[in-house]
């Protein structure tokens, strides 16, 4: 498989639980061969975040560090009302946003409502990517969801942070092997990032490789192993 030339979910100590400033991120993906690294601090609703202030600075932001360029934005949280919970005027500022749920600001309310409140964040063209949609904890219907993710554009991720600590995403590999199979059939994009909050762990796809490896993934439809195909799919929408 084609190796992957970007990391673009990735969490420094501004996102207030995690271990390495920007630099020490992009010291690590510099070291890993990333090209693109996205730093994507957490929305308000997970405790202790940054305030939605620093999403409207991205202009003082460094853009290449290491000789890796820098991309910003959120990894906004699924809420559900079913929007995500940053407003439009910071969602504006950022490169990108993931959107997602967290059981710190989201409550399960079953599989066929859980499922509609993540396609409504999709309608949002700045929500790019769905982060970790694994977990059993809050089942989604995966047919419905790699619908939704077609008609809006949206890619899905394929998160190694979850396949790493799978008690903290239940279920996760099962999920998984259901989903990619449906992103096949329908020519859905996924998108495979770390969610590191050490920098130890950028670029670090070993595991998310493995399981794409065993489900004879269609590496087209992987957006970060070409940095064209990645700029042109940010751009889309
Ligand atoms: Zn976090
Ligand atoms: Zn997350």
């Amino acid at each position: 498989m084609k190796p992957l030339i970007a990391d673009l979910h990735t969490h420094s100590i501004l996102s207030g639980h995690a271990f390495g400033t920007v630099r020490e991120l992009a010291f690590e993906a510099a070291a890993r061969k990333m090209q693109i690294l996205g730093v994507t601090e957490h929305g308000p609703g997970i405790p202790g975040t940054c305030d939605p202030i620093y999403f409207r600075n991205f202009i003082d932001a460094p853009r290449n560090l290491y000789g890796v360029e820098m991309l910003y934005g959120s990894e906004t949280n699924v809420l559900n009302s079913g929007e995500v919970d940053l407003d439009e005027r910071h969602l504006r500022m950022l490169d990108y946003a993931i959107a997602g749920i967290h059981g710190l600001c989201y409550e399960d309310v079953g599989i066929v409502k859980n499922t509609d409140n993540v396609i409504s964040c999709m309608e949002n063209p700045v929500v790019k990517f769905i982060s970790h949609p694994d977990a059993d904890t809050f089942p989604l219907d995966y047919k419905a969801l790699v619908e939704g993710a077609k008609q809006y554009g949206t890619a899905l991720e394929l998160n190694n942070s979850s396949l790493r600590k799978p008690k903290l995403r239940p279920g996760c590999v099962g999920n998984y092997e259901k989903l990619l199979p449906l992103c096949m059939e329908y020519g859905v994009n996924i998108i495979v990032n770390t969610d590191a909050h050490d920098p130890a762990q950028v670029g670090d796809f070993t595991l998310a490789m493995a399981l794409l490896e065993r489900m004879e993934m269609d590496e087209t439809l992987i957006l970060n192993n070409d940095a064209d195909k990645l700029k042109k799919f940010l751009l889309s929408r």
